[in-house]
């Protein structure tokens, strides 16, 4: 039997999936995260990601899903890779880690089917879009259809950020009350510096632009 009123959440302890966070425990009664280790070069991200589940009082889960990084070369989980700062004409930045979301989601709904949830919150905007064709509407919306298919469920995917670029993400963190925990305690930085980051990496730069543009219009 699904419980209507819970959620899992696909949590890494940057800032969309923190948001997403406090949309979720503002939303359901009970609230789950599930993190991934996939062989990223961070992974201190995931105990940063821990620490705020615990302090929300929420359920925290780790995966080890590293295969992901043996399947295919980006520069999120090798070492040996420059990571790509602006985005090549016509492909991808080499930040791509294909398949990450359909993996991602495909576990949490296998976990999640588990324990009865049967509400999934991720993260992914297209706003921002930064070429990954897995943060799109029509792959979660597509996704979604599949894995009720696959389970014979009735999984429901909730994307809070699909259409709200970093400005107005943060907009809805200060309105969540959570506006200086997510500037201070989350991990977005490719370089693995928390809170306002290295400055310079490309997931620096969007979430500096969006708070900056968020707090000029407040
Ligand atoms: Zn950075």
């Amino acid at each position: 039997m699904m419980n209507k009123e819970e959620a899992l959440v696909v949590f890494s302890g940057g800032q969309d999936s923190t948001t997403c966070l406090f949309w979720a425990i503002r939303q359901f009664k009970k609230v789950y995260a599930l993190s991934f280790l996939y062989g990223q070069k961070h992974q201190k991200e995931v105990e940063l990601a821990r620490a705020i589940a615990q302090d929300a009082g929420v359920e925290f889960e780790v995966m080890d899903v590293s295969f992901i990084a043996q399947l295919g070369q980006n520069s999120l989980t090798d070492t040996s890779m420059v990571m790509d700062e602006e985005k090549p004409e016509g492909s991808f930045p080499n930040t791509f880690v294909p398949g990450r979301n359909l993996f991602f989601l495909s576990i949490a709904a296998v976990y999640a089917r588990e324990k009865g949830i049967n509400h999934m919150v991720t993260g992914v905007s297209q706003t921002d879009f930064s070429g990954y064709p897995d943060c799109r509407d029509g792959f979660i919306k597509s996704l979604n259809v599949t894995l009720n298919l696959a389970m014979d469920e009735q999984f429901v995917i909730h994307t809070p950020l699909m259409w709200i670029d970093k400005a107005q993400t943060w907009a809805l963190a200060d309105e969540l009350g959570v506006l200086d925990l997510i500037r201070n305690k989350t991990l977005t930085c490719y370089n693995g510096v928390m809170g306002d980051g290295c400055g310079h990496c490309p997931a620096c730069k969007l979430r500096r632009e969006g708070l900056e543009k968020y707090l000029s219009t407040k």
